[in-house]
């Protein structure tokens, strides 16, 4: 592989940008066509390319597995440590399954055409994955000066949970997760937001946290033709549609308020962030109505067994997502409250919360400055991921996780990521290279 810098009178050599962005370009696009749907993940596939590549260079790695074909990878180039704990740069191997009859480019081809890398995992997050190695291998190739360890992370299975993944690694090698700050998924920069062209760049500080709810209930068993008052379906369905029209106040959490603070400050929201301009955002953005309330969607239903009989059982499963702050138990008093039937039982499946990121770090002005050098005039704020990420594991440790991929995604492609035609443009690529290193620099140079 070449060595791709010029020589410069300063102390640090100068990356060669255009080449190095045209091998950030070559890597995603095979990267993405390695299937690591998940499931089954087989994010083997991931790590045995990973770490080809990084062999290449010459930087060492390690797998830590709990299951052989579902590896996580992680790398270190250490530093003398004289600024502090390690800078974390965490991504994940798998992809979440594609929909094959709705792409129109092939999602495991790693097609580059009309400026974009095309394919599953492009922006989530094999993208932000070949940025972050690449931020590795230039810092190695250039022998750039280290004040704290830049350690890679490749975590598997982020998509169904991080069992074998994040969760493993917690468990298993505590240790590695040990550091002062964390890059990961989560926020991007947008072109335009709210129908604003400028430059945003979001840091995300917080994530609405999971608690995912198992409704069920069981009524008299019979034939079709009879029914009666005590069908398990009928009183399931009724639950469920009080559920649905359960209104709720929204809630403005002081992270969630920041973001909008931040977007007034900026003359992208036209006038202050009162409820009722949220309450507006709120209906023609189903983002924003998630940021300002603890949303629940009905994501299946389950009974039944042939037409004509009435099935003793029905459930229906609740994906609740939790804003910072509130409390799951008095969430669920409050929707078995609203349900008001005490025949509808409710399960926990799963649930996670984790406490925000502050933002007054050195890593944070390392990405504000960053951001501002590569694009001038561009905004920097924090925000709150609607979804969760493997950043749970480190915020609950206190360790500051910002999910910044510094990528400018334009309005048409923000749909993109769990959703077809996924793709990344090859400029943004390259920019992204850019901020993402600079930010290295900032907090480890
Ligand atoms: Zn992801």
């Amino acid at each position: 592989m070449a060595v791709t810098f010029r020589p410069k009178t300063e102390t640090e050599a100068t990356p060669d940008w255009p080449a190095l962005g045209a091998e950030t370009v070559r890597l995603l696009s095979e990267y993405v066509r390695l299937d690591t749907t998940n499931p089954p993940g087989n994010e083997v596939a991931a790590t045995d390319w990973i770490a080809r590549v990084l062999a290449a260079e010459g930087i060492p790695y390690k797998l830590y597995a709990s299951d052989p074909t579902r590896p996580n990878l992680v790398a270190t180039l250490h530093g003398d440590g004289s600024a502090g704990g390690p800078l974390v740069l965490l991504n994940h191997t798998d992809v979440v399954p594609v929909e094959i009859d709705h792409w129109t480019m092939p999602p495991f081809g790693g097609l580059v055409k009309d400026g974009y890398v095309w394919g599953r995992g492009a922006m989530d997050m094999k993208g932000m994955g070949v940025l972050e190695l690449m931020t590795l291998i230039i810092h190695h190739r250039l022998q750039l000066p280290l004040r704290r360890d830049l350690t890679f992370i490749a975590a598997a299975d982020e998509e169904a949970g991080g069992a074998f993944g994040i969760d493993f690694l917690d468990a298993a090698h505590p240790e590695l997760l040990d550091c002062a700050f964390v890059i990961n998924e989560g926020g991007t920069g947008a072109a335009e937001v709210f129908g604003v062209r400028r430059p945003v760049f979001h840091v995300c500080v917080s994530e609405k946290g999971p608690l995912w709810l198992r409704l069920v209930t069981t009524g008299t068993p019979g034939h079709g033709s009879v029914p009666h008052g005590d069908s398990a379906i009928d009183r399931l369905l009724r639950a469920v549609a009080r559920v649905t029209s359960w209104k709720r106040e929204p809630l403005l959490t002081p992270e969630v308020g920041t973001y909008f603070d931040r977007l007034y400050a900026a003359g992208i929201l036209p006038s202050p962030p009162t409820p009722k301009l949220l309450a507006a955002l709120a209906e023609d953005h189903p983002r924003i109505e998630s940021l300002l309330t603890n949303s629940i969607a009905v994501t299946s239903l389950r009974s039944g067994v042939r037409p004509n009989v009435i099935p003793a059982q029905a459930e229906a499963t609740l994906d609740v997502r939790l804003l910072a702050g509130t409390n799951p138990e008095r969430f669920i008093d409050e929707l078995r409250a609203t349900m008001a039937d005490p025949m509808v039982r409710i399960e926990r499946i799963f649930m996670s919360s984790t406490p925000a990121s502050p933002t007054d770090t050195p890593l944070f002005s390392a990405i504000e400055r960053a951001v501002e050098a590569c694009v001038p005039g561009a905004l920097v704020v924090p925000s709150v991921a609607t979804g969760f990420t493997d950043s749970r594991v480190f915020r609950r440790r206190g360790i500051p996780a910002y999910g910044f991929i510094p990528l400018l995604v334009e309005p048409e492609d923000g749909g993109r990521s769990h959703g077809n035609d996924e793709r990344v443009s090859v400029d943004g690529l390259g920019l992204g290279l850019r901020i993402l290193h600079a930010t290295v620099r900032g907090v480890c140079g």
